[in-house]
Parts: structure tokens; sequence; C-alpha cells
């Protein structure tokens, strides 16, 4: 059998002859009528007013902070089980990360620790600058409270749903509960452009201003004039006829993945010591994407640990990794330049320790399923 990707790109009917239109008609530059569009139609999908698209979703949070003014000397809140994207744009603007542990219930940012810390920063007078929030493998963080503790001290919120693009949390989409937010079309994400991001806002100066920044702010004259120093972050035209495709097919992905979910859970539900993410979103209701099936290996109760389990995958050229690595446990975060400071831990650390991410594409075969399957089962001792 071929190797069995986590997460492998997915193309739709539609992108070819989109992107085929794209060099009919010598669009093959940055910005263009199918940027245009894909800005549009992704805005209308999220339910939120204003989307500006990106060369990647690391790309739209450096914006993000930049258009919250985040700069040195300050600090910001971050999701500590994330992947270093969410967090090193933190560092790009100088500020120094505030990582938060995860809780059980959404594996997501934590928000009673959040609140603590929060009423702890007012206290000592320095309140972050803002907070990065992540729905992490497409599940949506407790936003209820997050919002309220956010809220209450004055704190902007910067949704980093990069995993999230079609998720809901009581009644709404993910991507709607910052004051901007972010998602990614990188290859192994939900839907891909080959590579890009969008930054949302239901803040039209905020999006405008992220689209000027994005474009080397260039000022409105004949010649090139700049009085702020500018990023070149926006998409082509080509990878924009790529995603406009990939934003029809968008609700079949995300129910392919909850399909690819629901087969491992019914697949492994008679082995003790095996138990998946909670789809858990605060008691309101909401729908994880499943971007990828996590499971907590119980060594003691599975008889296998999960590194058995990860090295029986590896070696049938199956990929499987490791839950993130929480943020605060990352070099780069624990001295030195980017030193970060850490709120709890230990959920993080391990999910960390015992969390494994199954292949989770939405093309996987169904046989190919099977295997990944026996191979788990056969782990047990
Ligand atoms: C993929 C990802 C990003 C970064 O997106 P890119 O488009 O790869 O730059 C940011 N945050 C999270 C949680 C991600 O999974």
């Amino acid at each position: 059998m071929p190797r069995i990707y986590l997460s492998s790109p997915h193309i739709g009917p539609d992108e070819e002859g989109l992107v085929r239109e794209a060099f009919a008609t010598n669009w093959v530059a940055p910005l263009g009528p199918h940027v245009d569009a894909f800005e549009r139609e992704l805005a209308s999908y999220v339910g939120i007013g204003h989307a500006a698209a990106l060369s990647s979703g690391t790309a739209a949070l450096h914006l993000a902070l930049r258009l919250l003014d985040v700069g040195p000397d300050d600090e910001v809140i971050c999701s500590s089980l994330t992947f270093s994207a969410s967090a090193n744009p933190i560092a790009y603007q100088g500020a120094r990360p505030v990582f938060v542990d995860a809780e059980r219930a959404t594996w997501n940012l934590d928000p009673v620790l959040l609140a603590e810390e929060l009423e702890r920063s007012a206290k000592r007078g320095k309140l972050p600058k803002a907070a990065v929030v992540v729905d992490i493998y497409g599940q949506s963080a407790d936003w209820g409270p997050i919002k309220a503790a956010c809220a209450r001290y004055e704190v902007p919120i910067v949704e980093d749903a990069a995993e999230a693009l079609g998720a809901t949390f009581d009644g709404c989409k993910c991507g709607t509960f910052g004051k901007l937010a972010v998602f990614s079309f990188n290859g192994n994400k939900i839907i891909t452009t080959s590579g890009g991001g969008m930054l949302v806002s239901d803040d039209k100066s905020l999006v405008d201003r992220a689209r000027f920044l994005a474009t080397q702010a260039r000022d409105p004259a004949p010649h090139y004039e700049h009085s702020e120093i500018g990023f070149n972050y926006r998409l082509s035209n080509v990878c924009a006829a790529i995603g406009r495709g990939q934003l029809r097919v968008l609700d079949e992905r995300v129910a392919a993945r909850r399909r690819v979910f629901t087969r491992y859970q019914q697949a492994f539900a008679d082995l003790p010591g095996i138990t998946f993410m909670p789809e858990a979103t605060g008691g309101k209701g909401g729908q994880s994407t499943r971007w990828l099936t996590c499971v907590v290996v119980d060594e003691e109760a599975f008889g296998a640990s999960r590194e058995d389990v990860r090295a029986a995958l590896v070696a049938r050229d199956i990929e499987a990794r490791p839950v993130w690595k929480p943020m605060h446990l990352q070099p780069v975060f624990r001295a030195g330049a980017h030193q970060a400071r850490v709120v709890g831990g230990a959920v993080a650390e391990d999910l960390f320790a015992r969390g494994l991410c199954l292949p989770s594409g939405s093309n996987l075969k169904d046989a190919e399923l099977d295997e990944i399957i026996d191979v788990v089962r056969a782990c047990r001792r």
C-alpha cells in the first residue's frame, strides 16, 4: 500500500477550471477577480462582514497582531496546546507570549485560568494587549466565558480558526468570535489553496487596513509613497481560484472528516484505554470539523503506549503524530530572547504525552481506514 498521510489535499471538480480561467484571462498575478470573489464567498460562508485573502494563516495572524498595535513590552495571551504558527507572530511583533493551559472539555484555552490570569494582570496594572485563542483540531473553544473574561478587561481576541473552517459554536461559525479571526489554506488543512490564509472581521476599517499593510503599505500617489512599514502578504489570483473551488466542497469535506472520526470511534468502541477528543462546546451545542481525529491512549488500560501505537503505524508507512507539543514546553519559548510565561500547563502536557492524531483526510479510502484500524487494534497486548 502507498503511504497514508495524516491529511492530504483533496481537490474537487471545479478547481482546475477556475485556475484555467485565471490563465485564460492572464490574471496570473497577486490579486485579481478570483481574490475578490474568494474573499466575498468566504465571508458569506462564515457569516462575517469582511475578509482579506493572504499568503498564509501565519501572515494573517501577524497582521492581526499588527492591527491591534501589539509591540515590544506587550504581553499576549495564547493557547499553549497549538501549532507554533499561533505563537510565532507574537514574537515577530517583539511581544511576550503568556501561554495558558488547555481544559479537558474542549482541549482549548481554559476559561477559568484565563479569567484568573486577567484578574492578576489587572491588579499588576499590566493587562495583555491581545489574546490569541485557538479552535484546536477543529473543535471550538468555549467562547461564552472566554469572550466574557476578555470583554471585562477589554482585551481584544484574535481567533485562530486555522483548523476550524466549517466548525460551529452556539449557532455561529468559528471565525466569528474574535475582533479578528484567521483561517489557513495550507495543504494539510480542511480546504487548501496550496498555501494561503484569510483574515476576517466585522470591522471593515481593520480589514481595509490589513489589505493596505499586506500590499507593501503603499500610500495613494502615482509614485511609490510609504509612510509605514508594509508587508507582501497578499494571495495570488491563481491560488484564490483553487480556494473558490474548494469552498464549494467545504461542507462535504467537513462531513467526510466527521465520518472518518465516527468510523474510528465505532472501530475502537470495545477497546479499553482508547478515548477520543471530546466534542464539547459548553452545553451550547456545536460541531467540530474533526480536522484530525485525536485519541488518548491509556497505556495501562490499553496494554500499549501512545508511542507503541505510533511506532506500529509508522512501520506500516502510516503517518500518525503526537498531539501538538505545548508551546510552553518548546525550547524557543522556555529561555532566551523569546522566553514566555505560562499559566498552568499540566493538561496540555498530559495530552501531548498520551494523545495521538490519526490519519483523517477527507479522501481516505475505506481500505486505508481498515488497515489503520487493524494496526491500532493489533497493538493491544
Ligand atoms: C496551520 C495553522 C496555522 C498557520 O497557517 P499557515 O497557513 O500554515 O501559515 C496557524 N494556527 C494553527 C492552529 C494551524 O493549524
